[in-house]
């Protein structure tokens, strides 16, 4: 392709997946598929790796998540909440565990966990008193939905002991909710909800928190904001344990694993047994668990290098009440 050509694909690029992420991540109502935004995505990324001059200040590979809605209060987040890399077969999986290898200078246990479909939240705590709760946003500034989150009975308002802290976690709608809450919609003539990650955003970035009341949601906590080793912990697995001990509800379903066998191995069984659960997982995130090896690995602009996340391949299904198919 001749340096024109490319130059007009990758605009071309730059413009649908701003469309696409400002549907997703602003309106909370996608318009294609993840599996849709995920390849234009890595199209782009690849185009961008071997042209970096046509890496444009508005390409959606140098942001995380999309605008703040007018209307809420603004949260400067104290430590970036920042998006994870993707990746998508075997083969990236075992590259990103040589990468991670090679960075660290020694073999790795890595911490497997489900990677749930919601909203990111981050939640503030000050001696032990639930003070604030806000979105991700766009990494460096989020909405804050403190009304909204406190309706969330899996959110302690009092911590087992009286510290100061930011956890992050996933806010999201159980499978069921989600079924009922777009049968009510569908009968009293509402646009019903793409799925339910858009249902559970959509109902936390509401100005009325009766509404996110109304809705039955959920959350997992799934890390410390910042430094975890200031709580005296050394790894991650270690850090889940203590959230869990100062009442936070995290997803039983992680698992260390010594090896990148062990880590395919687990992510296979829950590709084949994801309809299980009662919550939407869009795929695994696969974490360097020692804190040092985390810190000697250290971030990117935009994601950690000490993480990734599989992403299932899309399985799409057809809904009678939208006229395009959307992956679940
Ligand atoms: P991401 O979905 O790739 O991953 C980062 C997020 O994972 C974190 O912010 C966190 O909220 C979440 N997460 C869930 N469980 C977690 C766990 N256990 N540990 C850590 N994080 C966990 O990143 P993103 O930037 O939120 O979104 C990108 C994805 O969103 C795309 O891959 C695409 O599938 C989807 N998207 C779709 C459209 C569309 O038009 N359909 C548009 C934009 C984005």
């Amino acid at each position: 392709m001749d340096r024109n050509t490319v130059e007009k694909r990758v605009r071309e690029l730059n413009d649908l997946l701003n469309d696409y992420g400002h549907a997703y991540y602003v309106l909370d109502r996608p318009i294609v598929p993840d599996s849709v935004y995920d390849q234009h995505m890595q199209e782009l990324l690849s185009i961008e790796a071997e042209h970096p001059d046509l890496i444009f200040p508005d390409s959606p590979t140098q942001r995380v998540g999309g605008e703040i809605l007018a209307g809420f209060s603004k949260v400067v987040h104290e430590f970036p909440m920042l998006s994870l890399s993707n990746v998508f077969n075997e083969e990236d999986i075992r590259d990103f565990d040589r990468r991670v290898q090679a960075g660290a200078g020694h073999s790795i246990t890595y911490i497997c966990e489900l990677k749930i479909d919601g909203l990111a939240v981050s939640l503030k705590y000050e001696n032990g008193r639930f003070i604030q709760g806000s979105t991700r946003g766009d990494g460096t500034i989020g909405e804050e939905i403190t009304a909204n989150l406190k309706t969330i009975r899996a959110i302690p308002l009092k911590l087992t002991e009286p510290i100061t802290i930011e956890v992050r976690g996933e806010a999201y709608m159980p499978k069921k909710t989600f079924m009922k809450l777009n049968e009510a919609r569908d009968e009293n003539g509402e646009e019903p909800f793409a799925n339910p990650r858009n249902a559970a955003a959509g109902s936390l970035r509401q100005l009325d928190p009766k509404i996110a009341a109304s809705r039955n949601l959920s959350v997992f906590i799934y890390g410390i904001g910042g430094d975890g080793s200031a709580y005296g912990q050394d790894s991650h697995s270690d850090s889940l344990d203590y959230l869990a001990s100062l009442g936070f509800e995290t997803n039983k379903q992680s698992k260390r694993c010594k090896t990148i066998d062990e880590v395919i191995d687990f992510i296979e069984s829950w590709q084949a047994r994801r309809q299980d659960l009662d919550y939407e997982i869009d795929g695994i995130v696969i974490k360097v668990d020692g804190y040092e090896d985390q810190e000697q690995l250290g971030f990117t602009a935009k994601s950690p290098r000490w993480a990734t996340a599989y992403k299932f391949p899309a399985e799409e299904v057809h809904t009678k009440l939208l006229d395009i198919e959307l992956s679940v």
